[in-house]
């Protein structure tokens, strides 16, 4: 493995995080999102909640029609802490 930094973003259409893996956003990528957009949450939710209906659209066509559920929780669950 080389330390090479790679920013941790989706992969469409999967939405798996291109370094980690696992479900995007992962712990790393709201940890950036958190700083970039530390002065300016409500920029960071209609971000996040873009992003949230891209995925679902994407991830529907992945699961016959059918978006996997608990998506807000995932994209735009963790902003709104604080
Ligand atoms: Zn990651």
């Amino acid at each position: 493995m080389s330390h090479v930094h790679r920013e941790h973003l989706p992969t469409r259409s999967t939405w798996r995080c291109q370094v980690c893996g696992i479900a995007w956003p992962c712990s790393p990528a709201k940890l950036r999102l958190l700083a970039e957009y530390r002065d300016r949450c409500t920029d960071l939710l209609v971000y996040l909640a873009t992003l949230q209906a891209e995925a679902a659209e994407q991830l529907a066509e992945l699961h016959h029609g059918t978006p996997p559920a608990c998506l807000a929780d995932r994209f735009t669950g963790w902003g709104r802490a604080r």
